[in-house]
């Protein structure tokens, strides 16, 4: 069966080995952060539909989850915010109903939060990741570029109730972006407000994939830790667990790419069977390389291959 739905199971740096559930389709989501890995957001909206058809989604998981792999997670997450499917708690229903051995991650941006359909429809959920990037409304709107009707209070709002409601555990992640939300004065503000949400776990992340906007920069190591340290509890993410077969996050989306390109030419579908990225971030990143010059195309009957244009030792 091809799967349209569901994705991987891919290592994860936190999560061990993960299947991917994507609920709405490329790019929709109740934000536009200007570090986005999957590219702008196109449809910006806080409308809750049935984005992608739920039958299909649980067909597909059915007949993925009857040959009871082993996995450390099932996890929302995708091209997206995964809340913005109304059916998502069917989702969340149907496998601790049916495949109750599997732990469900839900990872979310937190808009909808404060919503409490929402909230009730992902309780059972066994592991939510949510974000919060800023406390202050202005480093909100810079760097998640929300949906209008959503201002960063309601957020935090949202993040309460859920720890109110919610007896699974809570891992808050907050993306740096130097010179934004790495300030002492939104530092301060935004530990104040970790000090109402009660999070399990604060890990603080920065760029390690090309984002929405060429312009950020990720933070550097000394700076990931002090942050971490200044917001107790909290550790950097983007370390890599040893014994995890997590090769592929060393470098960019590109330059995995690029490697697996010097050894042979391979189709987009060859790339996402071989490297721990998804369908959007290869063909975004093929793209990048095709307009660059650096790779070239060639339609073949098994379809369309790619390959390294000039000696590839130019370029890493
Ligand atoms: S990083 Fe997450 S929340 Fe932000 S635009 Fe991308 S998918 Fe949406």
């Amino acid at each position: 069966m091809k799967y349209r739905h569901i994705f991987g199971p891919v290592p994860s740096r936190r999560l061990g080995f993960s299947l991917g559930i994507d609920l709405v389709p490329l790019k929709t989501c109740t934000f536009n952060c200007i570090y986005c890995e999957c590219g702008e957001t196109t449809d910006l909206t806080v409308e809750r539909k049935n984005y992608v058809p739920l039958k299909e989604v649980l067909k597909e998981l059915e007949d993925y989850l009857e040959k009871k792999p082993q996995l450390d997670y099932i996890t929302f997450s995708g091209s997206g915010e995964p809340t913005l499917h109304a059916g998502i708690g069917e989702v969340v229903d149907f496998i601790k109903d049916n495949y109750p051995g599997y732990r469900l991650c839900l990872l979310t941006n937190s808009a909808l939060l404060n919503n409490e359909a929402v909230r009730a429809q992902i309780k059972r959920v066994d592991l939510i990741i949510p974000s919060l990037d800023a406390a202050t409304e202005n480093t909100f709107q810079q760097i998640n570029r929300p949906d209008l009707s959503i201002k960063c209070e309601q957020v935090i709002e949202g993040l309460i109730k859920l720890r109110h409601e919610y007896s699974g555990e809570i891992w808050l992640e907050i993306f740096i972006v130097p010179g934004l939300n790495d300030t002492s004065e939104e530092l301060v503000t935004l530990k104040k407000a970790i000090g109402k949400i009660k999070p399990d776990l604060v890990q603080v992340g920065t760029l390690d994939r090309p984002g929405a906007e060429e312009w950020v920069e990720p933070a550097d190591q000394s700076k990931m830790e002090e942050i971490a340290s200044f917001l107790k509890k909290a550790e950097p993410i983007g370390k890599f667990e040893p014994g995890q077969k997590l090769s592929a996050y060393k470098s960019t989306g590109s330059s995995q790419i690029l490697h697996t390109l010097k050894r042979r030419p391979c189709t987009a579908e060859d790339l996402y069977m071989l490297l721990n990225l998804r369908p959007v971030e290869i063909q975004k990143n093929l793209n990048r390389l095709l307009a660059r010059g650096i790779i070239e195309s060639e339609q073949k009957e098994r379809g369309l291959f790619f390959k390294i244009k000039k000696g590839p030792e130019d370029y890493y």
